[in-house]
Order: C-alpha cells, then sequence, then structure tokens
C-alpha cells in the first residue's frame, strides 16, 4: 500500500515552530517513500478557529515549500459525511445518546473531585434504549470497558493504556457537532491514511481513536508521535504566542532554507550532517532517527542556518526579489537588479538575515543629507576639506573605476598630503555613507559608480564649506 500522510491542523493559531516541524516530518516521510501528503484543515471548533489563521497556515507551507498532494480539505465541508458514520455507530450499538444534563455531569465531576477520584461520565445511559426526544442529548462512544490498547508508536515503541482508564467519549456535541476524536478517525480512514505522524499531545487520544476504528471494523494505521518543542527557558509553545509565528521569521529575514534545514535538524539527525538541502532531506529522513525528548528552540542556532544560506545561496531573482521586499518594508524602492545583485555581494557576509542586510546596507539607497558634527569632530582635521576637494577632482580622472584604482589613488593622496591612509578614507567614508562604520570605502565607491560617487563627495565638501570646516 503507498504511503499516505497528512497535516491536519486546527485554525485556531498562528502556525508555530511546532506545528510546522510535524508538517515537515509527515511530508518527508510520505515523499521518502514516495507516498502523497495531504492538508486537512480542522475547523470543526467554528468559535475557536478562524479564515486568518487558515491564511496562516496556508502562506507558512507555501513559503517552505512544504506542498500536498491533496486538500486542502475542510472538516466543516464534511459535517455529512461525519454524522452518517455516527449513525452508523448507534446502529451498530457502538454510540449511545445521553441526556445526561450539564447540572447532574457537573454535580457528579464535583463528587468524584471530593472523593479524589478520577472525573468521567458515569456511564448512566450507556445501557438505556430509550429515546427521550424533547431532551437535548449528546452521543458518545461505548468504550470497552476491559481489556487494553496497545500499539507500536514508530518513535516511541510500544504504548499501552488500560481501557478501564478511558471515558465514554463524546462524539458529538449538543449543538450537533462532531468531535475532534472522532472527524479525525473518520477523516484519516476515508483518506486512506497510513501513517499518522503528530505532536506528542494527541498520545492521549490515541487509545480513543483506535477503539472507535476498531468498532468499525477496519484497519489501524501505524502512529508516530513527535515530541513537543520547548522554548528556551524550558516553558512550552502556546499557539496565542506571535513571536512563535513562522511567518514573522519570513518578516524579519530569514530564508525559508535555513528555516527548513532549522526545523528538520530541530529533533532528527544524520551522522554529523548539519547541512541539508530539500532532496537530501527526502532521500535520508527517516522517523527512527527523531528523538523521543522534546527539542528546545534556539533562535541562535536559527541565526546560524540564516547566515550560512544567506552567504551560501546564487545570488538569482529570488534572492533579489526578497530583498527588494524586505527594503520596501524600510521605504527603500530599488528595482535596479545589477546593483542589488552587487550591494548583496558584497554586504551579505556581515549579515545574518535580509532585514539585517537591508539596515546595513541603507546607505547605498538613502542620501546623505547632512553634516553630523560629532563625526567631523572626531574624524576630521584642519585639511579634511581641501583633500577631499583635491580627492574629488582626481577621482573625476580616474578611467578605470574599480576598487583596486581607487584604492591606488587614495593613497597617492594620502602620500601626497602626508597623513595615513585612514586619514583620507575616513572623512571619505563619512562624506560617502554618513556613517563611520562601513565595509571597504574603496569597494562601496565601486558599487555606487563614479557619478553618484562624485555627486556624493561634492555635497559633502559644499556642506562643510558652508560650515565654514
Ligand atoms: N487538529 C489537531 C491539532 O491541530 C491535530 C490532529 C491530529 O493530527 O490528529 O492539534
Amino acid at each position: 500500500m503507498d504511503i499516505k500522510t497528512r497535516f491536519a491542523p486546527s485554525p485556531t493559531g498562528f502556525l508555530h515552530i511546532g506545528s510546522v516541524r510535524t508538517a515537515l516530518y509527515s511530508w518527508l516521510f510520505a515523499k521518502r517513500y514516495n507516498g502523497s501528503f495531504i492538508l486537512r484543515i480542522e475547523d470543526t471548533d467554528i468559535i475557536r478557529s478562524d479564515k486568518n489563521y487558515i491564511e496562516n497556515i496556508l502562506d507558512t507551507l507555501h513559503w517552505l515549500g512544504i506542498t500536498w498532494d491533496e486538500g486542502p480539505y475542510f472538516q466543516s465541508e464534511r459535517l455529512e459525511v461525519y454524522r452518517n458514520k455516527i449513525n452508523e455507530l448507534l446502529d451498530l450499538g457502538h454510540a449511545y445518546r445521553c441526556y445526561c444534563s450539564t447540572h447532574r455531569l457537573k454535580k457528579l465531576r464535583l463528587q468524584q473531585m471530593i472523593a479524589g477520584d478520577k472525573p468521567r461520565y458515569d456511564r448512566k445511559c450507556r445501557d438505556h434504549t430509550y429515546s427521550m426526544r424533547k431532551s437535548s442529548y449528546v452521543i458518545r462512544f461505548k468504550n470497552p470497558l476491559h481489556g487494553k490498547v496497545i500499539f507500536h508508536d514508530q518513535i516511541r515503541g510500544k504504548i499501552i493504556f488500560k481501557n478501564s482508564e478511558l471515558d465514554d467519549l463524546i462524539i458529538q456535541r449538543r449543538n450537533g457537532m462532531p468531535t475532534y476524536n472522532f472527524c479525525v478517525v473518520i477523516d484519516d480512514l476515508d483518506m486512506n491514511i497510513t501513517d499518522v505522524i503528530r505532536g506528542e499531545d494527541h498520545i492521549n487520544n490515541t487509545p480513543r481513536q483506535i477503539n472507535i476504528l476498531q468498532a468499525l471494523n477496519v484497519k489501524i494505521p501505524n502512529y508516530a508521535h513527535v515530541s513537543m518543542v520547548i522554548n528556551d527557558d524550558k516553558s512550552n509553545f502556546s499557539k496565542r504566542d506571535n513571536s512563535l509565528n513562522v511567518l514573522e521569521y519570513k518578516k524579519r529575514g530569514f530564508l525559508c532554507q535555513a528555516v527548513l534545514n532549522y526545523l528538520i535538524k530541530l529533533g532528527w539527525s544524520h551522522k554529523d550532517q548539519e547541512i541539508f538541502n530539500v532532496y537530501e532531506m527526502k532521500e535520508l529522513f527517516s522517523l527512527r532517527a527523531i528523538s523521543k525528548s522534546p527539542s528546545t528552540f534556539n533562535v541562535k542556532k536559527l541565526l546560524w542556518y540564516n547566515q550560512y544560506y544567506l552567504n551560501k545561496l546564487s545570488i538569482n531573482d529570488s534572492l533579489i526579489n526578497q530583498f527588494i521586499e524586505h527594503l520596501k518594508s524600510f521605504n527603500i524602492y530599488c528595482t535596479d537588479n545589477v546593483y542589488l545583485f552587487k550591494i548583496i555581494n558584497f554586504m551579505r557576509s556581515r549579515c545574518n538575515t535580509l532585514q539585517d542586510l537591508v539596515l546595513q546596507s541603507r546607505f547605498f539607497f538613502e542620501p546623505v543629507n547632512n553634516v553630523d558634527m560629532q563625526l567631523v569632530r572626531k574624524y576630521l582635521f584642519d585639511q579634511s576639506y581641501y583633500i577631499l576637494k583635491y580627492t574629488y577632482y582626481k577621482l573625476q580622472n580616474l578611467n578605470i573605476w574599480d576598487t583596486m584604482n581607487i584604492t591606488t589613488l587614495l593613497k597617492y593622496v594620502a602620500k601626497k598630503f602626508s597623513v595615513l591612509l585612514k586619514n583620507i578614507c575616513m572623512p571619505l567614508r563619512i562624506a560617502i555613507t554618513g556613517s563611520d562604520i562601513s565595509p571597504n570605502v574603496s569597494a562601496i565607491m565601486e558599487i555606487f559608480g563614479k557619478e553618484n560617487t562624485l555627486h556624493r563627495l561634492k555635497k559633502y565638501y559644499h556642506f562643510l564649506k558652508k560650515c565654514s570646516l
């Protein structure tokens, strides 16, 4: 049978690191065995589900290139299917209507808690055959009373639950809506899911779901429960915590390749290898190599991957376009791809995100509009005005505009005025970039081009003159 896996998020919060990692593992497992992967949106909780979250799920998967072969299916569009199956279970005697009032259930719960017992439904309606037409009811699954549920988790090994510990699960609420545990079972069955790969928080649901499948007399899928991802401070991730919204990392200038690589390594390993491209991921991924213990999210490690990919990727249209988008978010508009190529190429080794790249290369796009007096006092000296002016004329006559020739010329100027090269370069840097921190000024001038450099230089020494400096 062909492998078929799924990712089944509930759209009740932004997709966070842990969920996306589960999606990635599920996708890779299917791809590794030439199987298929489906996306199913579990939106039966109408109060907490939100269409912004659905959009967030789709955008996150798109960004990371986690593609689905079927779907997205929406549970809210399959209510009829669940209703039919619930009727089938009722007919088979595996489910029953429970007419107990919420008041009675609350009282029961309280009594059990006072007595130190685990709160659970006492199965009052389980063996009633009557139907109380006018009262509201829920439908419960008749969980077997004895025996055990044993399954072999592909990550955690053999797991055993006693039926005596399981409740008669509600499969349809008073408002007629089927519940999560039921819909999941029916969908996985209908969609021929062979391997259910999901978060460890669902382990306790698994025996309940297996019992429903057994009542329906159908094949049980394989299960793999992936451990949790926890924060640096050991707290659990909350769905509502936006700092973990994976798309936030896109906004902050992380690259999808880095996020994918970080995610696969967060709880999975293959020898000592750190770097994996998607082809290798699909080739090497295995559930057996997933760690059983929780993984700690570490943003520094993610930054390390990002810096790696930012420097390794070829500077193609895709990277340039992403840079353009980040520039736009700082109100910088540039469409000169050749210029952008040179800037990325020159600046990326000192940056770890695209946002950082924008911040560190702003001066390439924004004019220097004033004289920073602090910098003047710190770095300029009596002759600076004349030296800058002299340099300007010398540069004007330079025929081959490249880093090497510019540096040779600057050395010549330094010698002529008997000053150190840095005393030429720093005022030039300030004139051209507006700051005293920047990479090699000759290289910057090459990227700026002759006209642009001369324009900035002239503007600056005119400023100096105006200020009588
Ligand atoms: N919808 C569930 C969730 O978002 C996942 C269900 C499952 O994978 O079985 O936690």
